[in-house]
């Protein structure tokens, strides 16, 4: 069971005490709504007892073992959903196209991804974006050109950046050039999982413009009635 919530076991700057432990003196994340399934609050868990599972609609939610819960409020320190980040207007945009029509013909819009990738596989860097298998979808590594086809392409469905966090940790802790290409939410959650981590020198991050995922069982239906023998979440 958690500890019980006293100002004494939570050291935090801000007064965690108010969202930490809720009315059933449990630990209180965001709300289903809120969340983004980001995964950071399981990869921050001391006592690794957070698991990341498929909550309504198939989307990622985290489900805590509370018998081995410490109460320590990291989760909810680190919770994106729980303290959202400033944001700022861009002071400068610019438009690009690749002039390769092959490129564009197999992306969803400017082929900018490829672009970006080949940049840092030239400097000896990789490059993170999401990859799908049926209806799951699921960022990846990848760091040559001949791992571009499976990232290139809009997949509206959620993908799962839990397993991407340590392969990032190691990237940096290596210097190398590094690009995590994803939605607005995924950015902010590998960004402050980098932070500290040699992340103003490796780390670059690419937002798409995002007006929201699919739920990943809504996809892997859609499938199934389309292709019977597909599998999904
Ligand atoms: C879920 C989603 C919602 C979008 N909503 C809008 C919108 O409202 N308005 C709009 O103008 N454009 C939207 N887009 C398109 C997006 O903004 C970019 O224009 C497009 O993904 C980039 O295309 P590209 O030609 O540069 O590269 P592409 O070769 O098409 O590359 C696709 C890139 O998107 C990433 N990606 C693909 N699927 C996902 C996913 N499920 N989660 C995270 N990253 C993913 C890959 O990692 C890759 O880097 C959306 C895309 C997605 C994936
Ligand atoms: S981070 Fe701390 S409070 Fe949150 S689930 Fe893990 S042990 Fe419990
Ligand atoms: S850290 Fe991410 S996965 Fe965990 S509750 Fe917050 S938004 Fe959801």
């Amino acid at each position: 069971m958690p500890q019980e919530s006293t100002s004494e076991n939570i050291s935090s700057d801000y007064d965690m005490e108010l969202i930490l432990i809720n009315s059933s003196n449990r630990v209180s994340l965001a709300s289903m709504n809120d969340c983004t399934g980001c995964g950071l609050c399981a990869k921050r868990c001391p006592a690794g007892c957070i698991s990341m599972r498929r909550g309504i609609g198939g989307f990622e939610w985290p489900s805590i073992d509370e018998s081995k819960c410490m109460g320590c409020g990291e989760c909810v320190r680190s919770c994106p959903a729980l303290s959202p980040g400033s944001c700022s207007r861009p002071s400068v945009a610019f438009a690009a196209c690749s002039n390769d029509d092959r490129i564009l013909g197999q992306s969803t819009s400017g082929g900018a991804t490829t672009s970006i990738a080949r940049a840092f596989f030239e400097r000896g860097g990789v490059v993170y974006g999401a990859a799908s298998d049926g209806a799951e979808v699921e960022h990846i590594r990848v760091d040559s050109d001949a791992g571009l086809s499976r990232i290139r392409g809009s997949k509206y469905s959620q993908s799962t950046i839990k397993y991407i966090y340590d392969r990032v940790a190691k990237d940096l802790s290596n210097e190398v050039p590094s690009c995590f290409i994803g939605t607005p939410c995924q950015v902010d959650a590998v960004r402050r999982f980098a932070s500290g981590m040699r992340a103003d020198s490796c780390l670059w991050t690419v937002d798409l413009i995002c007006g929201g995922v699919g739920a990943p069982g809504d996809v892997s239906d859609c499938l199934r009635a389309i292709l019977p023998d597909s599998e999904g979440p």
